[in-house]
C-alpha cells in the first residue's frame, strides 16, 4: 500500500499539523498516517452551499482513499452546485438534504471523519448534530479563520490559498507525487482555482505554482477546467447578472463600497438555480477604487450575505461581528439577523460609518 512509503523531510517542509492550541506539530504526520491505516470506513463532509474548493478537496481526497482501498464517502449538508456535477467521483457523493438516513448511518458506522474547508460544525447546519454524536475521530483541513476544537488531528493554515492545496500536501506527504493522477489533479486544480479567482489573490504563491505545475503534468488542460466550471452559464443567469450591474448594484464611492441585493422574488423571475448568484460580488471591484464589496440574496428563510474586501479590511470580523458568519479576512459569509432583506441592508449600511476608516486605510 502507498501508505507504506516513507518520505522523509516532509514534516519539516510542511509544518501544518496544529493541537487545539494551535501549536504546531512535527510529530502528527507519523500519528496520521498510522490513524489512516487502521480507519477502514472513512468519511469526509464538507460545509453548506459546497463550493469549488469543498468539492475539489473533498472529491480529491475520496478518489485518492478509494486507491488506498478505504470504504470511503463524501456526503455534504446540501446539494452542490450544477457546474461541479463532473468532478471526478460526483456521482458518488451524498447530500445529506437527499437521503438523510443513508448519510447518517454512514456516519454512524465510520471511524474517521474528514471536515474540509469549514471549521465549526454550524457550518453544516443539521448534520452538524450527526457529527456531535459521532464516536469517530475526526480530521480537520481547513484554511479559515478562527477554527473550533473538535478535531484530533487538524491541518490548519489561513495562509494556504485553498483547502485543496493542503489536501495536495497531505496526499504528497502520504504517499508521493506519482499518486496524483488527473483524476485527482481535475479536483485540486478546480478548488485551487476558484478560491483563489483564477490564480490573481495574494494568498497565491510561489508554492502554489508549483503544486499547479505538478497538476498539471498529469496531462490536465486547464482549459477544460476553466471552461468546465466558468462557461456553463444558462442564458437566464448571465441576464441576472446583467441585471444586477445596470439596475442593482449601488455604489458609494464615499466608503469605496458597493453592494447589490436580490430579493426572492427578482430571483424567480431568472429562474434562479443552486451557484447562480456565486461570484456576483465580486464584479464592482472593476470600478476603479471599490474596496468593499457585499451581496444580499433572500431565500430559504434566510438572508445570505457574501462580504469582500481589498487590502487589510477584515470582513471575517465583519460578518462575525454583525451578521452570524465568518470565513477569511477578505472574503466571508453571514446571514441577515432578521428575515427581512431591507432591514438587513439598512443595518449594513448604518454600520459604514464606523468603519469608514478601516476600509478606506490601504
Ligand atoms: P461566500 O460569500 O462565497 O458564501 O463565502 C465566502 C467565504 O466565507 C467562504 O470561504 C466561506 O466558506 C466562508 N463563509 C461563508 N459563510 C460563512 C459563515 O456563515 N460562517 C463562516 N465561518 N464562514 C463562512
Ligand atoms: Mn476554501
Amino acid at each position: 500500500m502507498r501508505l507504506d512509503i516513507n518520505i522523509t523531510g516532509f514534516e519539516l517542509k510542511y509544518p501544518k499539523f496544529v493541537n487545539q492550541n494551535q501549536i504546531m506539530q512535527k510529530d502528527s504526520f507519523p500519528k496520521f498516517r498510522a490513524l489512516l491505516k487502521k480507519s477502514e470506513n472513512i468519511v469526509i463532509v464538507t460545509h453548506f452551499n459546497p463550493d469549488g474548493d469543498a468539492m475539489g478537496s473533498s472529491l480529491a481526497l475520496y478518489n485518492y482513499l478509494v486507491k488506498l482501498e478505504k470504504n470511503v464517502c463524501v456526503i455534504t449538508p446540501n446539494e452542490y452546485p450544477e457546474f461541479l456535477h463532473w468532478l471526478p467521483g460526483h456521482k458518488k457523493v451524498i447530500p445529506y438534504t437527499k437521503n438523510q438516513k443513508k448519510a447518517a448511518s454512514l456516519i454512524a458506522k465510520s471511524d474517521l471523519i474528514f471536515t474540509l474547508d469549514f471549521n465549526n460544525y454550524s457550518r453544516l447546519e443539521g448534520l452538524g448534530d450527526l457529527l456531535k454524536d459521532s464516536q469517530a475521530k475526526k480530521i480537520l483541513v481547513d484554511h479559515h479563520q478562527q477554527p473550533d476544537t473538535y478535531a484530533t488531528l487538524m491541518y490548519h493554515d489561513v495562509k494556504a490559498c485553498s483547502t485543496c492545496e493542503l489536501v495536495y500536501e497531505l496526499i504528497v506527504g502520504l504517499s508521493g507525487k506519482k499518486i496524483i493522477d488527473k483524476d485527482i489533479a481535475a479536483c485540486l486544480y478546480t478548488g485551487i482555482m476558484t478560491d483563489t479567482g483564477s490564480f490573481r489573490y495574494d494568498s497565491v504563491t510561489p508554492e502554489t505554482h508549483l503544486i499547479l505545475s505538478g497538476l498539471l503534468s498529469t496531462g490536465l488542460k486547464p482549459s477544460d477546467i476553466h471552461a468546465a466550471v466558468y462557461d456553463t452559464y444558462s442564458e437566464s443567469r448571465v441576464k441576472l447578472l446583467g441585471y444586477c450591474l445596470s439596475e442593482k448594484m449601488v455604489v458609494m464611492p464615499e466608503f469605496q463600497t458597493a453592494y447589490i441585493s436580490l430579493s426572492e422574488k427578482e430571483l424567480q423571475r431568472f429562474s434562479h438555480q443552486k451557484g447562480d448568484t456565486e461570484g456576483i460580488v465580486n464584479y464592482p471591484f472593476a470600478i476603479k477604487g471599490i474596496k468593499f464589496c457585499a451581496f444580499f440574496s433572500e431565500g430559504d428563510g434566510k438572508i445570505k450575505i457574501s462580504f469582500r474586501s481589498k487590502g487589510d479590511f477584515d470582513v471575517n470580523q465583519f460578518a462575525r461581528k454583525h451578521f452570524n458568519g465568518g470565513g477569511h479576512i477578505n472574503a466571508a459569509g453571514g446571514r441577515g439577523n432578521v428575515y427581512d432583506l431591507k432591514k438587513t441592508i439598512h443595518e449594513f449600511l448604518n454600520l459604514l460609518p464606523i468603519y469608514k476608516k478601516e476600509i478606506l486605510k490601504k
